[in-house]
């Protein structure tokens, strides 16, 4: 049995070689009889697992001393909320609506306080990043929010909005060390790590410390407190210990490949193969803005609806999986994740232009 081509959006296609470090690892984790998923948080061996995961991670990100690096978890989902129980200190946030989940994190912070749409993109199908250079910010909002890549719509903020000097808050799930970062321009980057890092059931955030209090709304529960995580090293309950320890060989490997920089380069390399191919095909075409494209997700139509549902089939059936597009847009979307490899993209764009000869 070989394996497949993945496309997924999320839980996603993760490096061979830490899958098969992980399987070698798993009955006896370096000697300690026994696998990580039966270890102890609180033992010597997996003090190194995370301690190293985090060291590498900040490495990776250059992240500055001033941040914490928290594994939580609940999913980015979770953080829709964890956000403002913990940033609202006005009671106000400034969103900006590129897509789902950047709109699920506005209507979930306008439980606690007042969410200000500041800009959107819902007009055209989420298919622009909307222009940010001079945003109606209030004065008294705590923090904006974006989610910096839209996995559903292929979009990619390739310039931070102008905040107005107020907090920035990046949901990076679908974009998480897909390139090199500049920290200090937010302050907070979260994700869930399932798209870009590991398996499902981590969240990693960093976060600048200034913005980890006491102060947090009424009734934000223990579990939902910056400060409880920080201040107990992300073990103030049981971690999602397996799922950071994979994060932990993920991180290794990009170092391997060269940090973030290097995969930068061979992101845009992978990218460029398959919107290169879509710009000049007369059969399939891309569906976003092309100055706001995003390196992961390339979402795609043939603008037949049957012709794409037998494209999907069809691509399946060679051996390219999860190739349909999000069912609340249909067509095709490839997700190209930083542990797609170039021959993946190579052999997808080989089987579109054969698809498109036969069936235009
Ligand atoms: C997948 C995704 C989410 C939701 O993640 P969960 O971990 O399932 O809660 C949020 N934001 C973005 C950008 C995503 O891609």
């Amino acid at each position: 049995m070989g394996r497949v081509y993945n496309f997924s959006a999320g839980p996603a296609v993760l490096p061979e070689e830490v899958l098969r470090e992980a399987a070698a690892e798993m009955l006896d984790y370096k000697g300690t009889g026994m696998s990580v998923m039966e270890m102890s948080h609180r033992s010597k061996a997996y003090e190194g697992i995370i301690t190293d995961a985090e060291k590498d991670l900040r490495e990776l990100m250059q992240i500055p001393d001033n941040y914490k690096v928290l594994f939580l978890q609940g999913g980015a989902s979770l953080q829709f909320a964890m956000i403002p129980m913990n940033l609202m200190k006005n009671r106000k946030a400034a969103y900006i609506i590129t897509g789902q989940w950047a709109k699920k994190a506005y209507q979930e912070a306008a439980l606690y306080g007042e969410a200000v749409a500041v800009a959107s993109s819902a007009d055209k199908t989420f298919s622009y990043i909307p222009d940010c250079s001079d945003l109606p910010i209030p004065e008294d909002a705590d923090y904006v929010y974006i989610c910096e890549n839209n996995t559903i719509y292929g979009t990619k903020f390739w310039n931070l909005p102008d905040t107005k000097g107020k907090t920035l808050v990046a949901d990076v799930s679908s974009c998480f060390l897909s390139e090199p970062v500049d920290v200090t321009k937010y302050g907070v980057i979260y994700g869930g790590v399932q798209k870009n890092i590991g398996p499902a059931g981590v969240v990693i955030c960093i976060i600048r410390e200034d913005l980890i209090t006491e102060d947090v709304l009424p009734g934000t529960p223990t579990m939902m407190r910056y400060k409880i995580h920080a201040d107990n090293g992300s073990m103030y309950n049981t971690p999602p210990a397996y799922g950071i320890y994979i994060c932990g060989k993920v991180f290794r490997w990009l170092k391997k490949q060269g940090g973030l920089e290097a995969i930068k380069e061979h992101n845009e390399k992978k990218a460029k193969i398959l919107y290169d191919f879509l710009d000049g095909s007369g059969l399939f075409k891309g569906t976003v803005a092309k100055k706001d494209r995003s390196l992961m997700n390339v979402p795609f139509v043939t603008g037949n609806e049957e012709l794409d549902a037998k494209f999907v089939k069809e691509a399946k059936a060679a051996g390219f999986e999860n190739l349909k597009g999000h069912r609340t847009v249909g067509g095709m979307r490839a997700s190209i994740y930083n542990a797609m490899p170039i021959e993946g993209v190579e052999k997808l764009v080989a089987f579109m232009k054969e698809f498109e000869t036969h069936n235009s």
